[in-house]
Order: structure tokens, then C-alpha cells, then sequence
């Protein structure tokens, strides 16, 4: 056991190494710190959120003994740029990773990017990522890469080889890629599997999971785990303990497997008696996806879903305890990001933010910890490289719209749309007649935010 005097030693030291940020201080045991990221999970999926046929009794219970967002959102309405986004802190065209990368794709995330992993670890904190990456399968970019010290699962989508590739248009693009393996499964930069059965992906990514929890508390470091699941993103698969057992049909059995699963971390620290010290968060990518009907999930009340940015392909369930910390049993209306996770894990972990870049995340652990109101609701809705909407305060102004799920394309507005999504949640209502002084805020901060923007280099 290290006295706490070299234990403060030993962190300044890591403190005067540290390329990226300053270890603030040292009183105190630091938090560990764990992020579990659903895959095309909507708004309105657990039961928490109002889900009248999915059973999830362990998330239920993390929001009962915790906090629960209302207005919480991803970064991006698919799946890679919201993961560039979460682990950054910044908007995913900051970083260039504005679109979803395919197994022949050449890019990935940028080497020049910070992801929380890369923050934490040289302060002392065990790192790993256990699931879905996304973020570039090439050696360069893989998580081991970029902070962690261990990965393992698949690092894209499960839908994105021959034998599991369900859109034509996608089969036809594999075709002209002959060299794409089959969905490999990884453990940290090797191919261990090709087509695991997924049936049990979920089971084996909490099994690592665990694992990860225990190796850490015995080395005594405080670890940061980043668990994106694989799911419910389509193909859905759920283990025999599940499947067949939700009133919802598979997707509901799939869901209920992963509610399963964060039961399965909670009762993990309980048992090694770090859950006082520990916050758990939970929330998803990006919206359902529509398009897939009976597959794919509910964005409650909210419109559209994965690929839109109207509200239901971003705004997200968002769920955090930490026994102690957090007051019990808070619902907030209060606002909140992926983005904002970067500078509230490194606030928590003592740790400087980087000075040399713009974040677009805020520190939210006043929310999380003392139920403030927090900062006010501001938001880019990005489509790729393309601005489509922003929201600030309780307004949102739509530059461009399309609906995945009715088969809309783009539309472009000469009279963008205004809605307030505190009276208009499902953005029913256009307002924009009736506040034209509104429309001209909105369309000014627009233009100061394209006059400074600096994207990063497009990543395909
Ligand atoms: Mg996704």
C-alpha cells in the first residue's frame, strides 16, 4: 500500500510527464469512472423512459438510485461520429469524423485527437474499451492506440460483412471490396475470431467487462471502462436466457440482455466495494433505426430517428449513479451531451482539461452532483459535414431536414422552422412566423459559428 504522500508523489510525477493535462491536486481517492454506450437505442426503449413492453428492472433501478436526463443528447445522428464526439469532447466535424466508416475505409480517428482514455491513463487510471469501437479498424486508429489499455470486440457495426450485411446497397459496395474480412472480433490489436456467434456478444463483453473490474481494484489503480455494446444495433441477437422473453419481440429481448448486463457491473462493484467510489453512466449513440420497423427501436414521443437530426436521431436516454454522490431518485430537465462526459470524467479525476483546442462539452458534474440547473441547452445538429439545425435555450431552427424513416430526402428551407422543444417536444408546431427575432438569433449564431469553425480532415 502506497502512503499518501507518495501516492501524491507518484501522481505529481505522472503530473510532470503529462503531455495533455495537469493532475489537479490529489485529495482524495479519484473516482473510477465507467461510460456504457447503447447502439441505435431510442428515446423511448426503457422502462424508465416510458417503454410500456421492455423490461429493464437494472436500469430502472441506476435511475432510482440516481439521476435521469430529459434532454440529453448524442453528438450525431450515426453511430461513428457520435463515438468521435463522445471520447473528444468535441463536435464530431471538429475532429473529421463526420460520417460512418466502413470495413474498407481508410480513416479513422486522428492521432491529434484526445479521447478520455488518453487523458486519464498517464494520471494513473487503468483504461479499457470492451465492445463496439468504430472509430477506424486500421492498426493506427485502435483503441490501444488511443488511450486504452485493452480492447476487446468488434470495431464497427455487426451488420458489415457478407454473412451479416442486410442492405443490398451495402452488399453491392462489400462486393467491390474483396479483401473485407468477415466481422472480426478483436483483442486489442488482434483478429482472435472471424463471425463470432453474436448470440453471445453481449454475455462475453460483460464476462470482459468484469473481468477488467477486477484486475483493476486488485492493482489498486482507479480505472475509466468505456463499454459500447454491439447492440441493439441490427442483426439483433440475444442469448438463449433472453430470447423469446420480452412481450416487445426480439429487439425487446435484446434490450432486456443489455439491461441484464449493466445489473451484472452494478452487482460487480457492490462485490468488490468500489460502488461508492464508482460513476456509472449509461446512454446511446444515436436514435432508432425506423427504417428497420419491428428491429428497430421507439424515439417515445420524439420525431424521426437514426440518420435525422430532428430530435429523435440524437436526443437520448442518459442515465448516471453513483451511490453517495448523487442525490437519489433526481429526474432533470437540465441539459447534457456526450460531449459533455470528456470534461466531467477529467473534473472528477482531477485532471486539467487541454488548453490548446475548443471543447464543445461542459463540465456537468454540478448537475450530477448537486442537481444545479446546469448551463443552457445549445446544440449544432450536424449531418455529416452538412450544419442542419441548432438549438439554443428552448429553441430549434432547422436549416435542412430529412426523414429517414418515411423515405423524405433532403429538404432544404428558404423559411427555416422554429420550434420550442420545451412546449413542442415532437416539433409539431412551426413558430417561426410568430418569432422572426428568434429565427434572426438563431441564424446569426449559425453564421459566427461557420465564420470560426475549424474541421478537422475528412475521414472516410
Ligand atoms: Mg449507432
Amino acid at each position: 500500500m502506497l502512503s499518501r504522500r507518495s501516492f501524491q508523489r507518484l501522481l505529481a510525477q505522472s503530473a510532470l510527464s503529462l503531455p495533455l493535462g495537469r493532475v489537479l491536486g490529489a485529495a482524495g481517492q479519484r473516482p473510477n469512472l465507467i461510460i456504457i454506450l447503447a447502439d441505435d437505442l431510442g428515446y423511448g426503449d426503457l422502462g424508465c423512459y416510458g417503454h410500456p413492453t421492455i423490461r429493464t428492472p437494472h436500469l430502472d433501478r441506476m435511475a432510482a438510485e440516481g439521476v435521469r436526463f430529459t434532454q440529453f443528447y448524442a453528438a450525431a445522428a450515426v453511430c461513428s461520429p457520435s463515438r468521435a464526439a463522445l471520447l473528444a469532447g468535441r463536435l464530431p466535424i471538429r475532429t473529421g469524423v463526420n460520417q460512418v466508416l466502413s470495413p474498407w475505409s481508410t480513416g479513422g480517428i486522428q492521432k491529434q485527437e484526445i479521447t478520455i482514455a488518453e487523458a486519464l491513463r498517464p494520471t494513473g487510471y487503468a483504461t479499457a474499451c470492451i465492445g463496439k469501437w468504430h472509430l477506424g479498424h486500421l492498426p493506427q486508429y485502435l483503441p490501444t492506440r488511443h488511450g486504452f489499455d485493452r480492447y476487446f470486440g468488434i470495431p464497427y457495426s455487426n451488420d458489415m460483412s457478407r454473412a451479416t450485411a442486410g442492405n443490398p446497397q451495402f452488399i453491392k459496395q462489400l462486393n467491390q471490396h474483396p479483401e473485407v474480412p468477415g466481422t472480426p472480433l478483436m483483442r486489442d490489436e488482434k483478429v482472435v475470431e472471424t463471425e463470432p456467434d453474436q448470440r453471445r456478444l453481449t454475455a462475453r463483453y460483460t464476462e470482459e467487462a468484469i473481468r477488467f473490474l477486477r484486475d483493476s481494484v486488485r492493482s489498486g489503480k482507479p480505472f475509466f471502462l468505456y463499454l459500447p455494446h454491439t447492440f441493439p444495433h441490427v442483426p439483433l441477437f440475444a442469448s438463449e436466457r433472453f430470447r423469446g422473453k420480452s412481450a416487445r419481440g426480439l429487439y425487446g429481448d435484446v434490450v432486456e440482455e443489455l439491461d441484464w448486463s449493466v445489473g451484472e457491473i452494478r452487482r460487480t462493484l457492490a462485490e468488490l466495494g468500489v460502488e461508492k467510489n464508482t460513476l456509472v453512466t449509461f446512454t446511446s449513440d444515436n436514435g432508432p433505426w425506423l427504417i428497420k420497423k419491428q428491429e428497430g427501436g421507439s424515439a417515445g414521443l420524439l420525431r424521426e430517428g437514426k440518420g435525422s437530426t430532428w430530435e429523435g436521431g440524437m436526443r437520448e436516454p442518459f442515465i448516471a449513479c453513483w451511490p453517495g454522490r448523487i442525490p437519489p431518485g433526481v429526474v432533470t430537465q437540465s441539459f447534457g451531451t456526450t460531449m459533455d462526459l470528456f470534461p466531467t470524467c477529467l473534473k472528477l479525476a482531477g485532471v486539467e482539461m487541454p488548453r490548446d483546442r475548443e471543447f464543445d462539452g461542459v463540465d456537468l458534474s454540478p448537475v450530477l452532483l448537486e442537481n444545479k440547473p446546469g448551463r443552457e441547452a445549445f446544440l449544432f445538429y450536424y449531418l455529416g459535414a452538412n450544419l442542419r439545425a441548432v438549438r439554443h435555450g428552448p429553441w430549434k431552427l432547422h436549416l435542412a431536414s430529412n426523414s429517414p424513416a418515411t423515405g423524405d430526402g433532403v429538404t432544404r428551407y428558404d423559411r427555416p422552422p422554429l420550434y420550442n422543444l420545451l412546449e413542442d417536444p415532437s416539433e409539431k408546431y412551426d413558430l417561426s412566423d410568430s418569432h422572426p427575432d428568434v429565427v434572426r438569433d438563431l441564424l446569426q449564431l449559425i453564421e459566427e459559428h461557420k465564420r470560426t469553425l475549424k474541421p478537422g480532415p475528412p475521414q472516410v
